[in-house]
């Protein structure tokens, strides 16, 4: 039976979920796992809010997990969509918007005359856009065996769930049932911005390693930034033992610059272009769509011009590429200089609020985007992400939707602002913190 719309609560339509989606989620960490309690069952996002099916209204700190770089639902960005809807909603043929959609990528990647990315291919969710570049980096070296981070999330194909973060870590997974040995074994991961395991893992494997894939910056264990200088040394030590570097920029991406973080990292003095890049989240806007990219003649070994087969029935949909295209021609610079401001505000009123209550902790930072450890020194690697008072989250977490903040339920995410997060929002989050960080030192 259908509950009535005034019968509907968060239990009962998790509930009701329960009983036909494994789990009441399309996505685990959804489910509240590692917070405990109920999941808010959303119906609507405006802004800088997201509405539950009770009708009550959040100040929303997950923006999708990072997509809504101008808040939900900018209505110039559903006006796109729906134009492009009232058009057709997928031919199964080129269009003119996807290139401009892929120029407008290359045009943000053009800096200071250095060309970052020449060809770009689209596809609809970050797990297909690296699951590409791996084969394409296999392809394009004929090597077999690729270097991971732990703590790092590249999506949820067989080769890269080892020690991987976001929901695997959230739910303290070593990877996945279902990945055949033979193919976790080609994968090795090793602690992030640890350059000796770098070295270590070449000479280990002379001639076997096809490409060192790495997050931006790390962003799904908490942030893991990368120590200065980490992602040249990446780079250098793949070229010279003729391997490639992949940056996924999936998070990162148009988030925390408008050239990402390789852009960011270039303007901090990084010299490194990496031979192939992943997109997804903010370049769709909102919908369902991702990216790779990199040189011509690297990202031209792909079908249909070489051997490296890849394809989409909805690739480059023409609705997602034009949220895309909006979201990424609205995202100037002031909407990275409010992105930036605000996260900051928050941050700052985080750690007084977690000062005050006397709960020990650190925050990471890459960007715009940070997360709190409860832990007193720094987080370098995934085992100092690991080793930290996860259990204070869920108390936090609980007093901060109490309060009517929605955060990310796992301690192991970076929160996300956007460009919506006005004075009013912000002071809605400030007020929250007090409350979370008691309950965070009681637990
Ligand atoms: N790479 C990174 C860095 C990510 O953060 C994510 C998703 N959080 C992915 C890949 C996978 O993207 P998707 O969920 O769209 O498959």
């Amino acid at each position: 039976m259908t509950p009535t719309a005034a019968s509907l609560t968060n239990e009962t339509a998790a509930a009701r979920a329960r009983a036909v989606i494994p789990g009441g989620v399309n996505s685990p960490v959804r489910a509240f796992g590692s917070v405990g309690g109920t999941p808010l069952s959303i119906v609507a996002a405006e802004g800088a809010t997201v509405t539950d099916v009770t009708g009550r209204e959040y100040v929303d700190l997950v923006a999708s997990w990072g997509p809504a770089l101008l808040g939900h639902a900018h209505p110039r960005v559903v006006e796109a969509v729906r134009e492009a809807a009232t058009r057709g909603l997928s031919f199964g043929a080129s269009t003119p918007g996807e290139t401009e959609l892929a120029e407008l990528v290359a045009d943000r990647l053009d800096l200071h005359g250095v060309r970052g990315l020449e060809r770009l291919r689209l596809v609809s969710t970050g797990t297909e856009a690296t699951m590409t570049a791996i084969r394409l980096a296999r392809g394009a070296t004929g090597r077999d065996v690729i270097i991971k981070f732990a703590g790092h999330y590249h999506g949820h194909s067989d080769g890269l769930l080892a020690e991987s973060g976001s929901g695997v870590a959230t739910l303290g997974l070593p990877g996945s049932a279902g990945v055949p040995a033979p193919v976790a074994g080609l994968t090795l991961v090793l602690p992030y911005n640890d350059r000796d395991a770098v070295r270590d893992a070449f000479a280990a494997h002379p001639g076997r390693i096809a490409a060192i894939i790495a997050e931006g910056a790390g962003a799904n264990a908490g942030v893991l930034a990368p120590e200065a200088g980490f992602n040249d040394f990446l780079v250098r030590t793949a070229r010279e033992n003729g391997a490639l570097f992949i940056l996924d920029e999936v998070l990162t991406g148009f988030r925390v610059h408008p050239a990402g973080w390789w852009g960011l990292e270039r303007e901090r003095g990084a010299r490194y272009v990496p031979d192939l890049y992943t997109f997804g989240k903010v370049i769709g806007g909102g919908m369902p769509l991702a990216g790779l990219g990199g040189r011509a003649e690297l990202m031209e070994m792909l079908a249909p011009l070489g051997p490296v087969y890849q394809a989409g029935t909805l690739s480059g949909n023409p609705l997602a590429v034009a949220a895309g295209i909006e979201t990424l021609r609205l995202s100037d610079a002031a909407v990275y200089a409010h992105v930036d401001s605000a996260s900051a505000r928050v941050a700052s009123a985080l750690t007084e609020a977690l000062a005050a209550a006397g709960v020990a902790h650190t925050l990471s930072f890459a960007g715009s985007l940070f997360s709190v450890a409860f832990r007193d020194a720094p987080v370098r690697d995934y085992a100092d992400a690991k080793d930290q008072d996860a259990w204070r989250y869920g108390p936090f977490f609980h007093a901060m939707l109490q309060h009517g903040v929605s955060l990310p339920p796992s301690v192991f995410e970076a929160w996300f602002l956007t460009a919506a997060h006005d004075d009013a929002a912000l002071s809605r989050i400030e007020e929250a913190l007090p409350y979370a960080a008691r309950a965070a030192a009681s637990a």
